[in-house]
């Protein structure tokens, strides 16, 4: 690790140069990705939602799709589902702006639709270059789509949130999406006990616990085929 005075925003001011290189290669993602037009959701949308927060964050929380509210001001999380989001790791000590929030699409499907396989064959690319840029230590994936992605599985959220898996070297949590939360509210005790585990994650510095899951026990529930999986998901 080394520093470097840089001259930004009207001053100089001393960067850990690790972290100025990550907040510079995110922003010249963006700029190369802004005006995708890889399907059809360009046509429709409003704005394009890279994502946002902090290019160097520990934590990166991982959706579906930007919702009506996204699509009009650009940002991901910012509707009822984001307020949840926001009182959640208000709970846990953290502000939206120490972690990165994204999606898998950067466009809002009409009517708030499913993601289908095709969109997300075409945006998940950018996902994971996001994800190689920050390269969090711990991803929270939101809900059934984002898990089913980063996972490559084809099993449900109820069956993985909570549980926390070792993909290379990073740790994987899936947790329910807070807009299924707020639908089932049943479902909140069980989203602010995996806030806490997230909590103990990040305290742990990234570290695995002994007894967690692992990638390999992920076979499919229908076969445990993997050829089987990756058909069904067309992912990686
Ligand atoms: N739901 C998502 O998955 N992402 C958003 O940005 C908002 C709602």
């Amino acid at each position: 690790m080394y520093k470097q005075m840089i001259y930004t925003a009207g001053s100089f001011q001393e960067y850990v140069m690790e972290d100025y290189d990550k907040r510079e290669k995110l922003k010249e993602f963006f700029l190369k990705i802004k005006n995708c037009e890889g399907c059809e959701l360009s046509r429709s949308r409003t704005r394009f939602v890279f994502g946002s927060g902090n290019a160097c964050a520990l934590v990166m929380f991982v959706g579906e799709a930007p919702g009506k509210n996204e699509d009009l001001q650009g940002l991901p999380f910012v509707g009822q589902a984001g307020k949840l989001l926001d009182e959640l790791l208000d709970s846990i000590g953290f502000d939206r702006s120490e972690v990165f929030i994204a999606n898998i699409l950067k466009c809002r499907p009409p009517g708030n639709r499913d993601p289908r396989i095709e969109e997300i064959n075409i945006c998940k690319g950018y996902l994971l270059e996001q994800i190689k840029i920050i390269d969090p230590k711990i991803i929270c994936t939101l809900g059934k789509f984002s898990t089913q992605l980063l996972l490559n599985t084809d099993k449900g959220i109820n069956t993985l949130r909570g549980k926390v898996f070792k993909v290379d070297s990073r740790i994987i949590m899936p947790i329910n999406h807070p807009a299924a939360v707020l639908y089932t509210p049943s479902r909140m005790e069980i989203l602010k006990q995996d806030f806490k585990k997230i909590k103990m994650l990040i305290d742990s510095d990234g570290e695995i616990p002994a007894c967690e899951e692992d990638i390999s026990s992920l076979e499919s529930e229908n076969t445990g085929d993997k050829q089987n999986k990756d058909e069904q998901l067309g992912l990686f």
